[in-house]
């Protein structure tokens, strides 16, 4: 199965300049990097989600490249145009030339309030637009400290059911247009991670979820986000059941970035 590590830029760089320093550096890394060679990028597709304002920009300088872009979040309200000033449709973040989008980001959830009804939507206007979808669960640190990790997975899971059920027309492009990205959310930017056998079990657990809702998504991609480093790539892309990275701090600083996805590349051979 390929490995997909993926870099969440957030409301960072602040700078146009800043962007195209990162990308010179992410570039120049790749081509002398032997592991992410194009064997190796086939193994692990390299993905990075720039803030809004910087995506055509991202896009133009990365489309010669194996390295895929993405937005952060799309407009709930439509998938293309109309009256709803600050928002962005799938349709417009396609044309800007990114091809997925990474929504219910816990930060979104946060302080966006997203709810599922909201998500579902998201998810609707994206897939619409043949935008690839990277949906992000995971529990609180409450929630984990009361053994409720599954239980608010399945609940989050439930806006992939529900799309399907309101969608059944798109389920073909489920298996290879979405992918669930498991962050504890104790575990982003706090340097505080879960053992790789938590991690395991939980994606074991997401994986047969998904399974039971239709056939084909029985092999669907799982990716672990939270505090991934260069330090500790490598013992998370050991395990056969986390499928690669979404990489918050780390995706920031082009060597530590391509670490983590040579560790999944070579993890797959
Ligand atoms: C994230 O925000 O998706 C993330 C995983 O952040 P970090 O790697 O910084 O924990």
């Amino acid at each position: 199965m390929q490995a997909w590590v993926i870099g969440n830029w957030k409301q960072n760089p602040a700078t146009s300049h800043d962007v195209n320093a990162l990308l010179d550096d992410l570039c120049a890394a790749i081509s002398t990097t032997k592991q992410m060679s194009h064997d190796n990028s086939a193994r692990c597709q390299i993905m990075v989600a720039p803030s809004l304002i910087h995506l055509a920009a991202v896009n133009g300088r990365l489309k010669d490249t194996s390295i895929l872009c993405a937005a952060q979040d799309v407009s709930g309200h439509s998938a293309s145009v109309g009256a709803y000033t600050g928002e962005c449709s799938a349709q417009q973040i396609v044309d800007a030339g990114a091809t997925w989008t990474i929504l219910g980001h816990s930060e979104r959830r946060q302080y966006h309030q997203e709810s599922n009804d909201a998500l579902l939507q998201k998810m609707i206007h994206a897939l619409s637009q043949d935008l690839g979808v990277v949906f992000c669960i995971g529990e609180s640190q409450a929630q984990y400290d009361t053994k409720q990790t599954l239980k608010v997975i399945d609940n989050q899971l439930a806006v992939i059911k529900e799309f399907i059920a309101q969608q059944p027309e798109l389920i073909e492009a489920l298996p290879t247009r979405l992918i669930i990205a498991y962050e504890p959310v104790w575990a982003i930017g706090t340097g505080k991670v879960p053992t790789v056998a938590e991690v395991s079990a939980t994606h074991k657990h997401i994986k047969r979820t998904l399974a039971g809702f239709a056939d084909s998504l029985s092999n669907m991609t799982v990716l672990y986000g939270g505090s991934v480093n260069a330090d500790n790539a490598n013992s998370f892309a050991a395990d056969p059941m986390i499928d690669g990275a979404l990489v918050g701090g780390a995706s920031l600083k082009a060597d530590s970035f391509l670490t983590i996805a040579t560790a999944f590349s070579q993890a797959s051979i």
